[in-house]
């Protein structure tokens, strides 16, 4: 398939660079920042990078760009090395921004040493101030000049931690007059007394994003460090950086971040959506975490094919979450057991059917599969459970489901035809009675009646139960973070519907995580981590309904 596919602008450069023997092996890397669980917008990056090195030879590092000590866990670490594994891909190395630190401070000293940076004593209001406007060039600090002397010396004071927070910063001396403000004599090192989670305490001043970042990819010898489109404007300080430096000179491209209708993407929202309660947890099935994702029953299969149908793109763009929905609905229409399970039960007695007789009929379990996904066995009797809404006691037209005198096929089973039913005091009905016609068995059907209906069923005395839970989008709006006001105002308060008690055939009994189901008519499920043999609970992954339609 990706032969014939034309290939994308990081493929086409890639290409040049290796024939043109710039570089002999690919490298790429995938950098999250240890702040949060990954999510489907990360996937899009690691499917790029580890994509990239799986078809052109070479290798993919994975590095947590850990230089913020604030916001950093091991627990984040932990989750998206899962993730990216689950998704199908190892990295080469495992390395950390962190273990750089002392050559990071170094190349500082290097800088300073060319004369190149500066102590600056200034607020964080007056370098702002000095900056100047896009129009107009930045005024130099009254410490822009100083010896390289004094500048080695403050540097160790700050090092040493003689100085307290905000007591000043190391500037790289470039260019005042720059059109982007990014030259315009940037941050690179800043006093923070803060715990490490990795280095402790052992360091109290920590290296600003941009000059850890392309030195890093520098270090470990980066062919492609890729990014998204926000870091265009830092292109010109990375190659700055690496130049003064004189070290592997790295490069970076750009690509458009995924952005995806009705959900928020970035780890600091999600963040909030699980501190403040409005989701059970970062793997909430309702999360567009990689984790929600895979606990809502997504396989990685489905992602990836997600990930290569919306391509790389050079302008920003919003992608239908149809899309996301339709790529699983593919992938587990050819995997998924197809069983039955009865979410808003009524009861259907065949007053013909022998009571306490029993019968095992066999059912295919996915005519979309190659093998036909085998068989099971499905125990019927005179009692079944019927969804509520299978029943209408005044028909519609075109009804071709139960209603009095009207015929269906029961999956699997019989033709029956409704001759009665009851209601309880609030004018529910809670029993349609109907008779079964023996000849109709399927499989060996000598009735010869033709039935436009064919609806699902569990045995009442066979049937177990389960927990069902229903999700809806997590949002009401496309774009929450276009919106007026908090993103948080637009949250779908209908966004899960909890069925305490659905029936399931006994089959389901054996449900095992990480396998999707087909509950026929009723969309695909897959078993709830929380589970246990005495509780199962479902989560609906999507529904079957297609309102995605691939443009030819
Ligand atoms: P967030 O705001 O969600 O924390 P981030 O860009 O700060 O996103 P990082 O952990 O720094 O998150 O990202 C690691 C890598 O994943 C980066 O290379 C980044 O460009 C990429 N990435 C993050 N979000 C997206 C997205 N929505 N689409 C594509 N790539 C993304
Ligand atoms: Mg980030």
């Amino acid at each position: 398939m990706s032969e014939e596919k034309s290939l994308n602008f990081i493929e086409e450069l890639i290409e040049n660079d290796l024939s043109s023997g710039k570089y002999k092996t690919l490298v790429t890397r995938f950098p999250p920042e240890p702040n949060g669980y990954l999510h489907i917008g990360h996937a899009k990056a690691i499917c790029l990078n580890f994509g990239l090195t799986q078809k052109y030879g070479g290798y993919t590092n994975l590095r947590f760009d850990d230089t913020n000590p604030v916001t950093e866990k091991t627990e984040y670490v932990n989750s998206q090395q899962e993730d990216i594994q689950w998704l199908g891909f190892q990295w080469k190395n495992e390395l950390y921004a962190s273990d750089y630190f002392d050559q990071l401070h170094g190349f500082a000293v290097k800088l300073i040493e060319k004369g190149l940076a500066y102590v600056d004593h200034s607020t964080a209001e007056e370098i702002a101030m000095q900056k100047g406007t896009p129009t107009e060039p930045g005024t130099p600090s009254t410490y822009r000049d100083r010896s390289v002397a004094e500048n080695i010396d403050w540097f160790a004071r700050m090092k040493n931690g003689e100085l307290p927070d905000g007591a000043c910063t190391l500037r790289a001396k470039i260019d005042l007059a720059s059109s982007n403000m990014l030259m315009r004599d940037p941050i690179i090192y800043r006093i923070k007394h803060a715990h490490h989670h990795r280095t402790g305490d052992a360091w109290c001043i920590y290296p600003m994003y941009d000059f850890a970042h392309g030195q890093s990819d520098s270090i470990e010898h980066i062919t492609h460090s890729i990014c998204t489109l926000e870091y265009v404007a830092h292109r010109e300080l990375y190659d700055w950086f690496i130049e003064k430096l004189e070290i592997f000179p790295s490069k970076q491209y750009e690509f458009a971040r995924l952005n995806l209708t009705y959900t928020v993407m970035s780890k600091r929202k999600l963040l909030q959506l699980v501190n403040e309660g409005f989701v059970s947890g970062w793997d909430d099935p309702r999360m567009p975490t990689i984790s929600g994702l895979r606990r809502r029953g997504y396989t990685p299969e489905s992602i990836r094919e997600f990930c290569e149908r919306i391509g790389i793109a050079k302008r920003e763009n919003l992608i239908e979450l149809s899309l996301l929905e339709f790529c699983i609905r593919e992938d587990l229409n050819k995997r998924a057991n197809r069983v039955m399970a009865v979410l808003d039960p009524i009861k259907l007695v065949i007053t013909n059917y022998p009571e306490g007789q029993e019968e095992i009929l066999i059912g295919e379990n996915n005519p979309e599969a190659d093998d036909k996904g085998g068989t099971r066995e499905i125990p019927f009797s005179n009692e079944l459970w019927i969804e509520r809404e299978d029943f209408m006691e005044e028909p519609a037209k075109k009804w071709f489901r139960l209603a009095p005198g009207a015929t269906v096929r029961l999956k699997h089973a019989y033709i029956v035809q409704c001759h009665d039913f009851k209601k309880d005091e609030n004018g529910n009905v809670t029993e349609v009675h109907c008779t079964y016609i023996p000849e109709s068995k399927s499989g060996s059907d000598t009735s010869g009646i033709h039935v436009k209906g064919t609806i699902h069923w569990v045995s009442t005395k066979h049937a177990h139960t389960a927990e069902v839970r229903l999700y809806d989008r997590l949002f009401t709006v496309e774009s929450p973070d276009a919106e007026e006001g908090d993103f948080k105002d637009y949250l779908n308060p209908n966004s899960v519907e909890v069925i305490k008690t659905a029936y399931i055939e006994p089959y389901l009994a054996n449900a095992t995580t990480g396998l999707g189901y087909q509950f026929i008519r009723k969309g695909y499920f897959s078993l709830d981590k929380d589970s246990t043999p005495g509780k199962l609970i479902f989560n609906r992954t999507v529904g079957l309904k297609d309102s995605f339609k691939v443009k030819a």
